[in-house]
């Protein structure tokens, strides 16, 4: 029996995590779960995995929960301190980062400093504070478990050949493209929220499907894998991939590649993490190879997408660019989804906001979150 934390745990990946958790009744125990705002969905999720701790966005919330669940016996905690308390319960062994944005990064530190496994889905946390939480996970001797689907793929891809003194010669990571691909910028500046939010393959947060749309989740996860896999810029290549099938592949020395496929379904590299190295039956579709008539491949446009390009920028420049990109993009895609700015001014805010905020070589935790401070305001002050 495995003791799991789940940050997030009303969301996409957290509702995903929560149905492996149900379908290997047994297997698990659920020690905390966190939710921002969706208190209904958070009840029912207590009632049937019964945490010892829950953790949620507000005091308000909080009241409004004590409330409802006051016949039960568990803790209610909020805001950052209580996130904090979410991630680093005595009992917990693994912690899934199933929230979204860099808010991910204390709790993720500290459930590290006391030697929780991660099950690590909040990308923001990595591309910010990689050079933070790859070092401090070393030496606390713990796993970062990539939940990301490509990243599940390029570590299912590893499988043994590192330690077999295998290194990677190329990662290719693959994207789909997002709904817009294809799309020219005449095209793109007359899209709206609705088009944005459909995604063609995945369903998830709206975060990351707006991000999807930019390309800037591909940027996000080109840095994401250079943290978990120790890999430069140029050792990853995307790669546009529509139909989501191959998730995506390693390349070795001798020039032969290997991938992982599967169905587009989060549940898969949830559970992968959560068994690591064990697989496990999963309920779902399997692959037809006889009905996948065909899977194309295709270079990515980054001039119309710019998302990816700025995020390369920002990986090459390094320091707290990392951070301005992501806070920049977390705050141009909230007005996105509030409809106050148009698509293509998110790449235009994060372009701008990189130019404007003073550069820091080896940013330390506070630097990082004082940078996002920074960010924010200039974006509030303007937009
Ligand atoms: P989501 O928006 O569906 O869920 C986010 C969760 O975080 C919710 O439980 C929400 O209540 C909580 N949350 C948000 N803001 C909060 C706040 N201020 N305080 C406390 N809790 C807060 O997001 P998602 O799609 O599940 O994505 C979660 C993370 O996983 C993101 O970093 C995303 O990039 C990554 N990810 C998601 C997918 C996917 O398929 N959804 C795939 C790969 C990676
Ligand atoms: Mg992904």
């Amino acid at each position: 029996m495995k003791n799991i934390a789940v940050l997030g745990s009303t969301g996409s990946i957290g509702t995903q995590t929560l149905d492996v958790v149900r379908q290997h009744d047994g297997d698990f125990k659920i020690t905390a779960l966190t939710a921002g705002n969706n208190i209904a969905l958070l009840e029912k999720q207590i009632r049937e995995f019964h945490p010892q701790l829950v953790c949620v966005g507000s005091e308000q919330k909080a009241a409004e929960l004590a409330l409802s669940i006051r016949d039960l016996d568990v803790e209610i905690v909020c805001g950052m301190d209580g996130l904090i308390a979410a991630a680093t319960g005595e009992d917990t062994q693994v912690v899934v980062t199933a929230i979204v944005g860099m808010i991910g990064i204390r709790p993720t530190i500290a459930a590290i400093e006391q030697g929780k496994d991660i099950a690590l889905a909040n990308k923001e946390t990595l591309v910010t504070a990689g050079h933070i939480i790859m070092p401090l996970a070393e030496a606390h001797g713990v796993s970062i478990l990539p939940v990301d689907s490509e990243h599940s793929a390029i570590f299912q891809s590893l499988n043994g050949e590192r330690s077999a003194g295998n290194e990677i010669d190329k990662i290719l990571l693959t994207a789909s493209g997002g709904p817009f691909r294809g799309m020219t910028r005449t095209d793109l500046e007359h899209v709206h929220l609705a088009d944005a939010l459909k995604h063609p393959n995945w369903s998830m947060g709206k975060k990351i499907t707006v991000d999807s749309a930019t390309l800037v989740n591909k940027g996000l996860e080109v840095m994401e894998a250079g943290w978990l896999f120790g890999v430069t810029q140029e050792q990853i290549q995307v790669v546009v991939h529509p139909q989501s099938v191959i998730h995506s592949m390693v390349q070795y020395r001798d020039g032969a590649v290997i991938a992982q496929l599967g169905t587009p379904d989060m549940r898969l590299p949830i559970q992968y993490a959560l068994y690591y190295p064990k697989r496990t039956f999963l309920q779902g579709e399997r692959l037809d190879f006889y009905a996948l008539k065909s899977l194309t491949f295709e270079k990515p446009d980054i001039d119309t997408f710019e998302g990816l390009k700025l995020a390369l920028q920002a990986m090459k420049k390094g320091g707290n660019t990392p951070t301005v990109f992501n806070a920049a993009n977390e705050k141009a895609v909230a007005l996105f989804l509030k409809e106050k700015i148009r698509f293509l001014d998110i790449p235009r805010i994060i372009e701008e906001t990189m130019d404007a905020i003073p550069y820091i070589a080896n940013p330390d935790l506070d630097a990082i979150l004082d940078t996002e401070a920074a960010v924010y305001e200039r974006i509030e002050s303007r937009w």
